[in-house]
């Protein structure tokens, strides 16, 4: 399991006494942490920080260790900063300042130098702060005491970010075909988004994939065809043609697997050697966290499957989506969002039909996709765009809606959304501000959640919500 280290800072000039207090005080809080993000992360405590040697040994154990994603820091007592600048100028992993304390109230009746000495967060918490603001480290400051809920919600926050951020920095997107052709939004500076987020960009034939779905076994296809059938209900008597996606999954599966992949691109200008586009295929793997980006977009690719690690654990659904039409009805306007094919089920509100119908582009048969009416309720949709000198996250609150009437006809997956703070400024705003059609919708985070893996990234970000009005729309323009 992923894990965040606790490192508390102090000095030696205190004391035996003092700084086994300190520890004893180090390990209560560690162990009440510990209890409330169980299922998310663990958490360990490292020695405390008396000297500067002491710092950089826990440093390095962090950096070293491939099961931790972070850092929780904390001085009980005033830490003379100088001797942490060794140690955090090592540190490559995302970092969260605690400021907080042992007690939570002040013991007015008893309180003498001795405990003023012992708890003086106030004071180290500061002298801490100003060294890595001064180093310029992103970094989260979380204050208040430490159990209380708001508090121990934004540490939980931070771990889901980290774990985020952890991925991001193991992500492999194996791309089938390059960029589809013209495509601009979905292109982007590779080699930036390898150094910035840790994104490995690897270019594969699709023949690749065709070679393992071709030398699938039928016991290999049946058994994805049960999985299908457990979660999905089978709408089409055209077996075949779901069997050849079945297929097609158990060959994208091993490749994954063999390389090592964390998510994928295709396009339909290079499926050579494939009958159809994956579609169900595609649908399914999103289900398990694989990331998806349609016509070579590396970028949303591996975005969803980050913010489906942020997400993991918590209600809601989180998944790839496309800018698709509009109900522009008089202020009552809605977006219609959806895909070709590869809606992720996550935002199924009934269960989802296999279905089989033509596919109107591409010159390709028949292909079987999942077919379901969107779930609703309060959510984001928030995307990563490539400006040129730097990637711009833009995160605008939306509303997902039920549908309003059926749509027989519509062959695919969909859910539908009302833009905040209403249609003119909210859609006018993402185009000001160059948001891509390709889109992460989520109803399990929030503008928050993406704030903070902006700052921990150092990745520029725009919102977009209720508190935006039409003054900010040339505001968002500007570079
Ligand atoms: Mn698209």
């Amino acid at each position: 399991m992923e894990k965040l280290y606790f490192i508390i800072g102090s000095q030696d000039l205190y004391g035996e006494e003092c700084l086994k207090q300190v520890a004893a005080d180090g390990r209560e809080m560690v162990e009440f942490l510990k209890g409330k993000l169980s299922g998310i992360v663990d958490i360990e405590l490292l020695p405390t920080v008396e000297t500067a040697d002491i710092c950089v040994k826990n440093m390095r154990k962090a950096v070293n260790d491939d099961d931790c994603v972070g850092v929780i820091t904390w001085m009980h007592t005033f830490s003379p900063a100088k001797m942490w600048i060794k140690g955090l100028q090592e540190l490559n992993k995302p970092l969260l300042h605690l400021h907080t304390q042992a007690n939570e109230k002040l013991p007015y009746d008893e309180i003498d130098m001795d405990f003023m000495n012992l708890n003086q967060a106030a004071h180290g918490d500061r002298e801490y702060g100003y060294i890595v603001a001064r180093l310029g480290i992103p970094h989260e400051v979380v204050a208040g005491y430490y159990k209380h809920d708001n508090v121990v919600a934004r540490i939980c926050q931070f771990a889901q970010v980290a774990k985020a951020i952890n991925l991001s920095k193991n992500t492999m997107i194996a791309t089938f075909g390059n960029n589809m052709r013209d495509v601009a939004v979905t292109d982007g500076n590779r080699l930036e988004a390898q150094i910035k987020y840790g994104w490995e960009v690897k270019y594969y034939g699709i023949g690749d994939v065709v070679k393992l779905a071709n030398a699938a076994t039928d016991a290999e296809v049946d058994a994805k065809m049960a999985e299908y059938e457990s979660k999905y209900t089978m709408a089409t008597d055209r077996i075949d043609v779901v069997r050849e996606q079945a297929r097609y999954e158990v060959g994208l599966e091993k490749f994954i697997a063999k390389n090592k992949a964390t998510c994928f691109t295709d396009t339909f200008q290079d499926l050579y050697g494939l009958n159809q586009l994956p579609g169900i295929a595609a649908q399914n793997l999103m289900g398990k966290g694989i990331g998806f980006g349609p016509e070579g977009d590396y970028k949303i690719s591996a975005f969803s499957a980050i913010l489906m690690k942020m997400a993991e654990g918590r209600d809601g659904a989180t998944g790839f989506i496309e800018d698709y039409t509009y109900d522009m009805t008089e202020g009552q306007e809605l977006e219609l969002a959806s895909h070709m094919l590869e809606v992720p089920p996550q935002f199924a509100v009934n269960k989802p039909e296999i279905q089989v119908h033509p596919l109107g582009i591409g010159g390709k048969s028949d292909p079987a996709r999942l077919v379901f009416d969107g779930v609703t309720g309060d959510g984001i949709q928030v995307t990563l765009v490539d400006m040129g000198d730097h990637f711009r996250i833009i995160c605008a609150d939306v509303e997902l809606v039920k549908q309003p009437k059926p749509m027989p006809k519509l062959p695919v997956a969909r859910i539908m959304y009302r833009h905040k703070p209403d249609f003119a400024i909210g859609t006018a705003a993402w185009c000001y501000a160059g948001g891509a059609h390709h889109s992460v919708i989520s109803t399990a985070l929030n503008r928050s959640d993406i704030a903070m893996f902006a700052r921990l990234t150092g990745t520029e970000l725009i919102t977009i919500g209720d508190d935006t009005t039409e003054a900010d729309l040339q505001k968002f323009f500007t570079k």
